[in-house]
C-alpha cells in the first residue's frame, strides 16, 4: 500500500499549496479522513486503511512539505492555521457539504484540534478521534496552570515532566540547526531505533521512500508552532465535535496525564488508554480502526458498543460497568459466585464450564438480576477447545477485559496411593486449564494493548505442603509459580494478574474430590468425605465472600491475595518458617 505511487488526485489550499490525495473504498460511504504527522506520510496509515476501506471512504493525504505535496518555503507557511486550510481544502474536494470523520496523529491532530475552533468546523467534522497530538491551546492551559500552581505538587512535577519531554523541540526550532539535527537522526538511524524501542516489529514499520527530505522539509512545523504555542494559547477553545482521545500510555513525547484536563473543554469526549509508543499507527492499527468504526457507527444511530461505552469520559459506574469478564468452571462454587460479583458490579460475563448445563444456569441467573452474560461448554484441561472458545468469545463478544481462570477439581491421597490418570488428570485441570487460559487469552489482550487483567486461582495448598494432598499441592503450586513468571511478562503490556490463594471455601468441591485410599482404607472415603464437608460448612466461609475478595483484588491490582484469615498466616509462615509448614506435611486425610 505504501507503493501506492501516484496521488489520486491534487487539492489546492488556501495559499496556493499544492496537496497530494489518496482515496480508497466506496466513494458513498462514510468519509474518514487520515491526517499525519512528523515525519510521516500519508503512507503511516498503511495498516489502518485495509480495516477501514470495506465499510468507508478512506481519504489520507500527504501534508505539505511532504510527498507528493508541494513544499513551501516560508517557516510561516508550517503554522497550524495552514495545515488547518490543508485540512478544509481537501474535505471541501472530497466530501462536499458533507462531514467528515477524522483519525490524527501527531502534528496532524493537532491540526484538526485547531480547525475544530473554526465556526464552520461543526458542520464539517462528524468526529474526531485524536492519537498522541493534543490541542495546541488545551496543552498551553495545562502547562501554565500547573506550573502557576505549584501547591499541587504532583500536577506541577507533570507539566515540567512534559515540557522537558517537548525540550527536542525547541532543539528543532532552532534554524539552522534543525536541518542539521533532523538529517543526522535519520541517517543515524535514530528515527527507527525509536520505533524499534517503542517495540514496533520492523515489518510494521512504515516510512516513505524519501524520508529523509520529507523530515527536513517539513520539520519547520516545529519552528514554525513551538514557540508560538508555548507562548501564548486560546482560552476559548471549546470543542462541540464528539472527540475520542487514543492515549498512548507509553509516549515519550506526549505524556498521557495532558489529556488529564481535556473534558473541560470537550463536551462529548471519549477515552481509550492503548499501551503503546507514539506510533500506535504502526503499532496498533486494529485498536485505531475499531475505535474510529464503533464511533463512526454509533454517531451514525447504533447504540454504543460495550467498548465505547466503557471508554466515555463521565459515563456513571464503577471500574467494572461494562467490562467483559470470561470465568471458567463458573458453574459452581467460586467461579459462580464471581461471576455474580462481577455481573452486580456491571460487567458483561462470559460463562464457561464442563458442566454445560450448570453455566447455563449461572447465565440464566445473571439474565435475570438484570445482566449480561453468556454460558459456553468448556473443558479447560482441553488445549484446542480453549483456543476455539478464546477464539470464539472475542470474536462475539470483544476481548475480555478480565481472566478468570477458575475451573479446578480437589484430590486426596498420598503419591503412591495415587493412581497415574488421576494424578495426571489434576495437573491437566488444575495447572493445564490455567495454562490453556493464558496462553488463549494473553496474546489476544496483549495484542489488543488496552491493558486488562488475568485472574488464576491457586489455593493455600500453593505454599502448605502435604503429604495427603500430593497432586493437588503440585498442581497449586505450579499454577503460583507460573503466574509468577507470567506477571512479570504482562507488567509491560498493562495487564495485570493476581494469584488468588483460598484456604476452606464451602463450595462443591469436596463432592467431585477423589480420594486415593492406602491399602486396606477404601472403606473410610465417604466417612472422611463427609467428615471434611461438615468442617468445610462449620467454618462457614461462603464463595461470595472468595468472589468479593476476587474482585478487590482485580481493582487493587494485587500480585497474589490468600483468602482467608487462616491462608494469610500460612502465607506470613511459609516464607519465613518454610521448615515448620515442612514438618506438618505429614498430616493425613485418611
Ligand atoms: P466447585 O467444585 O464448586 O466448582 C468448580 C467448577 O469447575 C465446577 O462447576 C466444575 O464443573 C468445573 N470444572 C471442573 N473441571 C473442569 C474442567 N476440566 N473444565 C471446566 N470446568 C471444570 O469448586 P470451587 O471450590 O468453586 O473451586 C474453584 C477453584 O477454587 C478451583 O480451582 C479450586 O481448586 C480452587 N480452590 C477452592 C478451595 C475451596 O476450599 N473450595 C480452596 C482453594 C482453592
Amino acid at each position: 500500500m505504501g507503493d501506492v505511487a501516484e496521488p489520486r488526485r491534487y487539492v489546492d489550499s488556501a495559499d496556493g499549496a499544492r496537496i497530494a490525495v489518496y482515496e480508497q473504498g466506496p466513494a458513498d460511504a462514510p468519509t474518514v479522513v487520515l491526517v499525519h504527522g512528523w515525519p510521516d506520510s500519508h503512507v503511516l496509515w498503511d495498516a489502518v486503511v485495509p480495516l477501514l476501506a470495506d465499510r468507508f471512504h478512506v481519504v489520507r493525504y500527504d501534508n505539505r512539505g511532504v510527498g507528493a505535496s508541494s513544499v513551501p518555503k516560508p517557516v510561516a507557511a508550517y503554522r497550524l492555521s495552514r495545515y488547518a486550510d490543508d485540512f478544509a481544502a481537501v474535505v471541501d474536494a472530497v466530501a462536499p457539504g458533507r462531514p467528515v470523520h477524522v483519525l490524527a496523529h501527531d502534528w496532524g491532530s493537532a491540526a484538526i484540534w485547531e480547525y475544530l475552533a473554526r465556526p464552520q468546523a461543526a458542520d464539517r467534522v462528524a468526529s474526531f478521534t485524536s492519537v498522541s497530538g493534543p490541542s495546541a491551546d488545551h496543552l498551553h492551559a495545562y502547562v501554565w496552570g500547573n506550573l502557576a500552581r505549584p501547591y499541587r505538587p504532583r500536577r506541577f512535577v507533570r507539566a515540567l515532566a512534559q515540557l522537558a519531554a517537548f525540550s527536542y523541540m525547541a532543539l528543532l526550532s532552532i534554524p539552522g540547526l534543525s536541518p542539521v539535527l533532523v538529517r543526522a537522526a535519520v541517517r543515524r538511524g535514530l528515527l527507527r531505533g525509536l520505533l524499534l524501542r517503542d517495540g514496533i516489529p520492523p515489518a510494521r514499520i512504515r516510512h516513505s521512500p524519501n524520508l529523509l527530505t520529507d523530515a527536513v522539509n517539513s520539520a519547520k512545523v516545529y519552528r514554525a508552532n513551538f514557540l508560538p504555542a508555548l507562548v501564548s494559547g486560546r482560552r476559548d477553545h471549546y470543542i462541540g465535535v464528539p472527540v475520542q482521545l487514543i492515549v498512548n500510555t507509553r509516549d515519550r513525547h506526549v505524556r498521557p496525564h495532558v489529556y488529564e484536563d481535556t473534558h473541560r473543554w470537550v463536551s462529548r469526549l471519549w477515552r481509550r488508554d492503548l499501551h503503546a509508543g507514539h506510533w500506535s499507527p504502526m503499532s496498533h492499527p486494529q485498536l485505531l480502526a475499531r475505535a474510529v468504526t464503533q464511533l463512526v457507527d454509533h454517531l451514525g444511530g447504533a447504540p454504543e458498543h460495550r467498548e465505547l461505552r466503557r471508554a466515555r469520559v463521565g459515563r456513571p459506574g464503577g471500574p467494572f460497568t461494562d467490562a467483559l469478564v470470561s470465568i471458567t468452571g463458573a458453574g459452581s462454587g467460586i467461579g459462580r459466585a464471581t461471576a455474580l460479583e462481577f455481573a452486580s458490579q456491571g460487567a458483561e460475563v462470559v460463562v464457561s464450564d464442563i458442566d454445560g448445563a450448570a453455566a447455563k444456569q449461572t447465565a440464566d441467573e445473571i439474565v435475570a438480576r438484570g445482566g449480561v452474560a453468556h454460558a459456553y461448554t468448556l473443558d479447560v484441561s482441553d488445549a484446542d477447545a480453549v483456543e476455539e472458545f478464546a477464539e470464539r468469545v472475542c470474536a462475539e463478544h470483544g476481548v475480555p477485559d478480565i481472566v478468570v481462570n477458575n475451573a479446578g477439581i480437589g484430590q486426596a491421597g498420598r503419591f503412591l496411593d495415587t493412581p497415574r490418570e488421576d494424578w495426571d488428570r489434576v495437573l491437566e485441570v488444575n495447572l493445564g486449564g490455567v495454562v490453556n487460559g493464558c496462553r488463549a487469552f494473553a496474546r489476544r489482550l496483549v495484542e489488543r494493548g488496552t491493558g486488562g487483567h488475568i485472574v488464576n486461582v491457586a489455593s493455600m495448598a500453593s505454599y502448605a505442603p502435604l503429604q495427603s494432598l500430593n497432586a493437588y499441592c503440585t498442581s497449586k503450586a505450579a499454577v503460583y509459580m507460573f503466574s509468577d513468571c507470567l506477571r512479570a511478562e504482562l507488567d509491560a503490556a498493562g495487564i495485570g494478574l493476581t494469584t488468588i490463594c483460598p484456604s476452606t471455601v464451602n463450595t462443591n468441591i469436596l463432592r467431585g474430590t477423589r480420594f486415593s485410599a492406602p491399602e486396606g482404607r477404601a472403606g473410610r472415603v465417604d466417612g472422611r468425605r463427609a467428615q471434611l464437608e461438615k468442617l468445610f460448612a462449620l467454618r462457614r466461609y461462603g464463595p461470595d465472600k472468595a468472589a468479593k475478595a476476587i474482585v478487590s483484588a482485580v481493582q487493587a491490582n494485587k500480585p497474589i491475595r490468600p483468602v482467608m484469615p487462616e491462608a494469610y498466616f500460612v502465607y506470613g509462615v511459609s516464607r519465613l518458617l518454610p521448615q515448620a509448614l515442612r514438618s506438618t506435611a505429614r498430616g493425613r486425610v485418611l
